[in-house]
């Protein structure tokens, strides 16, 4: 079996592919696992360094926008999971070009070639963002979607063009949208190792608005089980959410992570809020639950502290990422 991950040398990409090769997934225990990303400020070879030296790992620089190349990379591939994507809210509110050109563009063009190279199955990686925001209540997957940022609205753009490919031309694709994540390798740009590599170099922490924005949680392991569950037995055509239960105003979590580094609320910035800044998310996991029996394993007090702990063991990781993105000197 031959399994395309785009955006594998990211966050969860990379998750994914440490865990495929590492035999975390029965199914894929023999699969030989090609990574194409185009290493943007996101990819990180190091992320895939615990797996580089297996013979069932294939590394392929480029840009899921090349048609050629994509066409080349997916010709004898029997799935492909889709990560690639520029996939920071804020960095979309300062300009939203590069979200259409790769969330938009390059998802179309992976489709496009594995409709022409006749690819088994296909996992579009989307987000519940796409949703838009809600007070009360959780969203089932037939909520429609109301994106509220650039990078949200890229994301269903994408979303709904992998819809279109399985009912225009039937092309076995399946999306998950997901709650958000956290855990080791998470660019220190996203709010759990900002706060965590910020409190750790003695700098303060930026809390947007009121603090009362609340996200649900989702541990980066149980997410891409929940992605390999969809990618063994979803139904072609359906869409899957995925959530971690953990629901937090992002006060919450920010005393928990002063908690956990040993510092106080005088380490907190109050700065002013994200624009279009989603109030809540909230995903409805009855559908993957019942169909395919995912639950989240990582209970996130635990995920949480082995996060904080792994930020801590591994500076050489995140220092030269800080220092490149202008976060330290
Ligand atoms: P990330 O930013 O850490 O990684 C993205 C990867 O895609 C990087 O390795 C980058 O080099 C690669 N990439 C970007 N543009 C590319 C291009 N044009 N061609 C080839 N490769 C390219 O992202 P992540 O947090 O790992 O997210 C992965 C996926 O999950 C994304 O599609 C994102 O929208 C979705 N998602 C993420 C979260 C979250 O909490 N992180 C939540 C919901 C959904």
């Amino acid at each position: 079996m031959r399994v395309v991950v785009t955006g594998g040398a990211g966050f969860i990409g990379s998750h994914y592919v440490r865990q495929a090769l590492t035999g975390a997934y029965d199914s894929l225990a023999d699969a030989q696992i090609v990574v194409l990303d185009s290493l943007t400020y996101a990819g990180n070879e190091q992320n895939l360094a615990p797996v580089k030296d297996s013979p069932r790992l294939e590394f392929v620089r480029g840009d899921i926008r090349d048609v050629e190349l994509v066409r080349e990379v997916l010709r004898g591939a029997d799935a492909v999971v889709h990560f690639a994507a520029e996939s920071h809210v804020d960095r979309s509110i300062v300009g939203a070009a590069e979200f259409v050109s790769t969330n938009v563009l390059g998802t179309q063009t992976l489709l496009q070639a594995a409709l022409e190279t006749e690819v088994g199955r296909f996992v579009h990686v989307s987000t519940d963002e796409v949703y838009g925001s809600i007070e009360h209540g959780s969203w089932p997957e037939d909520h429609p979607l109301e994106p509220n940022s650039p990078y949200s609205a890229s994301k269903a753009s994408s979303d709904l063009l992998a819809r279109a490919y399985f009912r225009t031309h039937g092309l076995p694709v399946c999306i998950t949208r997901c709650s958000n994540n956290y855990g080791p390798y998470q660019y220190p740009e996203k709010v759990i190792p900002l706060f965590v590599t910020n409190l750790l170099n003695g700098k303060r922490v930026p809390l947007y608005g009121d603090g009362g924005n609340v996200r649900d949680w989702l541990h980066v392991d149980d997410h891409c089980r929940g992605i390999q569950l969809v990618l063994d037995r979803g139904r072609p055509g359906e869409i899957y959410n995925i959530g971690g239960g953990t629901e937090l105003t992002n006060k919450e979590l920010t005393g928990l992570l002063l908690e956990a580094v040993g510092a106080d609320w005088d380490m907190v910035e109050y700065v002013p809020d994200r624009k279009g800044h989603d109030r809540r998310y909230s995903v409805d996991i009855t559908k993957i639950s019942t169909e395919l029996g995912y639950r989240p394993a990582v209970p996130f007090t635990e995920g949480l502290a082995d996060t904080v702990r792994w930020y801590k063991d591994n500076r050489s990781w995140w220092e030269p990422l800080r220092k490149r993105a202008g976060l330290d000197e």
